[in-house]
């Protein structure tokens, strides 16, 4: 348009820092300038198109795409942090057995406007209801993010780039495309890696978890070992307990061997049901007594419970209510 280069700068600004939602709000450009725009261009996007409030605070997000798909999302509120879990591909191919979002089969990749497009929709949000601030975005939504490699990529860059997030408090959680790894810390080190693990034998694994067939437990954890992790980081391993399947005192202490030499913590999550689940979760006690084996070895492992039950273990269920209820 023969413009000067700061008008750039400037639309980026208005798209990303103020989340402008059409070129008409971008007050800093002239009434000719935004007409001349919208003669070839908008600004497009991702809307929430329902919330669901849980009683721990956490928010159930259901994202919806121009093309009429949807994506879900997760708002979860702590003391220190407001972490946004967004997702990375409309339904999943991975097929989890323990998840909802793999009953829905694989539908697309987002692109990379779709991943920040999240945030700038849950940041129009804030901005209209409340003051906080998004300080974390995880990737534990629907979709494996290392099976759109190049797209989540340039969505993280977007976020960083554009939107003021650091990539340190940036997480993806993979369940374990094994050759993507290296890559993805060539590209952007800095950002944190959640491994979904759920098993210690790579039986119980490959029965819950199919791409274990192709990467299994060995090959999954000498590529973590491989990493450039700096000493003071750590990898988090998802283990979603899952009564009968994975929850004894034998894997327990198998855990604590295989995670041997890794610098590495275990989020512990009590599968949560879902209507349709085949699988049920542990009871407390069960719960405590593998994380105390854990951490009688020195393991550092949590128990997460209630907050983002969407997230880990039944990703999809927000966008199955949301289809049922129309
Ligand atoms: S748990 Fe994650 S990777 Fe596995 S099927 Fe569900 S969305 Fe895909």
């Amino acid at each position: 348009m023969g413009l000067p280069a700061f008008r750039v700068s400037q639309l980026i600004h208005w798209m990303y820092e103020r989340n402008a939602v059409s070129i008409d709000d971008i007050t800093e450009f002239s009434k000719p300038l935004r007409e001349k725009l919208k003669g070839f261009s908008y600004i497009g996007g991702v809307k929430i198109i329902k919330k669901t409030d849980s009683p721990d605070g956490t928010i159930k997000l259901l994202f919806g795409l121009e093309d009429g798909l949807s994506v879900e999302g997760v708002l979860i509120p702590d003391e220190y942090r407001l972490t946004l879990c967004v997702s990375s591909q409309v339904g999943c191919a991975m097929g989890c057995r323990f998840c909802l979002t793999a009953t829905m089969g694989f539908i697309r990749n987002l692109r990379a406007d779709e991943i920040a497009g999240q945030v700038t929709a849950v940041r129009r949000e804030l901005n209209a209801n409340a003051n906080s601030e998004i300080t974390n975005i995880v990737f534990m939504g629907m979709g494996e993010p290392l099976k759109n490699f190049n797209e989540v990529v340039k969505g993280i860059n977007i976020l960083t780039d554009y939107m003021g997030i650091s990539k340190r408090r940036i997480t993806l959680s993979t369940a374990g495309v094994v050759p993507e790894l290296q890559k993805l810390y060539k590209e952007i080190p800095e950002v944190n890696l959640a491994v979904s693990l759920n098993a210690t034998t790579d039986e119980t694994r490959s029965a819950l978890m199919p791409v274990n067939n192709k990467y299994n437990i060995g090959a999954l954890l000498r590529a973590c070992g491989r990493l450039p992790i700096s000493p003071r980081r750590r990898i988090t391993f998802g283990y979603v307990l899952i009564k009968g399947v994975n929850d004894t005192q034998a894997d327990a202490r198998r855990l604590i061997a295989l995670l041997k030499g890794l610098s590495a913590k275990v989020n512990l999550i009590p599968f949560n049901e879902y209507d349709t689940a085949k699988f049920e979760p542990p009871d407390e006690k069960t719960v405590l007594e593998f994380q105390q084996i854990l951490v009688d070895r020195h393991v550092t492992a949590f128990i997460r419970k209630s907050k983002g039950r969407g997230i880990y273990a039944a990703c999809g269920q927000l966008k199955t209510c949301h289809e049922t209820d129309n």
